[in-house]
């Protein structure tokens, strides 16, 4: 009977339930929003006037179990416990880098699967960088993900799960989570959905409870994803476009998605997706000594973006078995950059290297063996 766990003497009519629960399905927790969390307990007959005091157990206190929101009335945890798990993801590996700035987590899903998350501790705050599917289908030949090819999109909740495992490490250092950029294995917008509902819970205010401008989501240039994002008006999240070449010939050398959508159609929808929203894109470009790092390929870079509100990330190329390159060495990083901004105005940075002893670094992260 649907509410014979009702708490508080309230009940709540099934027919009002925005979300379908599925009889016996195992449900992970991780996968709802706010709205949703409350509407399960609903229909488990929990008083939804206790969703709040549950979602803080999930986000701010990182809680692993049920059994262990004291706060939360013991019936409606066992309610919970019968019908949801907390879809937590066991750390397989942990690696911490040689300075210490950088932890690399191997961890595991459900289907026996891997996928890698890593912490970046800088001056002032600490980012979670997040995977978004098992693999990538993009290809770009410099990536150890996109070495390994594609094996599925990650779920809402494996995607939420993977900032709360380093929220729940920095707790012991009384810190808190300030950024996530979507920068992990896989290509956020070919698993679109999953990510954007995603995003929509790292931001709800009482749980990561990030800023959106604290989120950056990276993009090998899905055109398709870009339009909706201009069109769908979402939160003010950054998005970061990956260009590493400014010639349709040469963009489809190194990332293999460029064929398929192609430079000036990238453009296009960039220009679309900087005019509808008045915001701002990072364009991406992996320095590889030699192949994109000159003073002309930086007017290149200057001439293609133009008129277009841009920052430029300039990252070294960070090796991988299966790329044969060599990351730019500072003096010349240092041309490309006054070369953008002296002749074109476009402000640069040279991205920090962080953790290539322990392979965490941009285009690194990639899973060995699956257990
Ligand atoms: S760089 Fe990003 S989009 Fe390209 S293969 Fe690697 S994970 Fe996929």
């Amino acid at each position: 009977m649907l509410y014979d766990l009702c708490l508080g003497g309230v009940s709540y009519p099934a027919l009002h339930l925005a979300l379908i629960i599925v009889p016996d399905a195992p449900l992970n927790i991780y996968d709802l929003t706010r709205s949703e969390l409350s509407d399960l307990l609903v229909s488990i007959g929990v008083n939804p006037a206790h969703t709040a005091r549950v979602w803080r157990y999930l986000y701010w206190e990182c809680a692993e179990t049920f059994a262990a929101m004291e706060e939360v009335p013991a019936r409606a945890r066992q309610a919970l416990a019968s019908r949801a798990t907390i879809g937590v993801l066991p750390t397989a590996i942990e690696t911490d880098s040689g300075d210490g700035f950088t932890r690399k987590y191997l961890l595991g899903l459900t289907d026996n699967e891997r996928i890698e998350t890593v912490l970046m501790r800088f001056t002032g705050r600490v980012t979670a960088c997040v995977s978004s599917q098992v693999g990538c289908a993009m290809g770009c030949v410099f990536c150890a993900t996109g070495q390994m090819g594609y094996t599925r999109h990650l779920t809402v909740g494996e995607i939420v799960a993977q900032p709360v495992h380093v929220q729940r490490a920095l707790r012991a250092e009384n810190r808190r989570l300030r950024n996530i950029v979507l920068m992990g294995m896989g290509e956020p917008l070919h698993n679109f959905d999953a990510v954007m509902k995603a995003i929509d819970i790292f931001t709800d205010g009482t749980g990561l409870g990030l800023a959106a401008d604290r989120i950056t989501l990276s993009t090998v240039g899905v055109v398709p994803g870009i339009l909706r994002l201009a069109r769908e008006q979402r939160k003010p999240f950054h998005l970061a476009v990956s260009l590493h070449a400014a010639t349709q010939a040469e963009r489809a050398a190194i990332v293999p998605a460029a064929r398929k959508w192609q430079l000036d159609e990238l453009m296009a929808a960039c220009r679309t997706y900087s005019e509808t929203t008045g915001r701002r894109i990072f364009y991406e470009w992996t320095l590889i000594e030699g192949k994109n790092d000159s003073p002309e390929h930086a007017r290149a870079v200057g001439r293609l973006l133009g008129d277009l509100p841009a920052q430029v990330n300039l990252i070294p190329l960070n090796p991988t078995q299966g790329y044969d390159g060599t990351p730019t060495r500072s003096e010349a990083a240092r041309k490309f950059q006054d070369v953008l901004i002296h002749e074109f105005g476009i402000p640069s940075t040279v991205r920090q290297r962080r953790g290539i002893d322990i392979a965490a670094g941009c285009g690194q992260l990639a899973v060995a063996e699956k257990s």
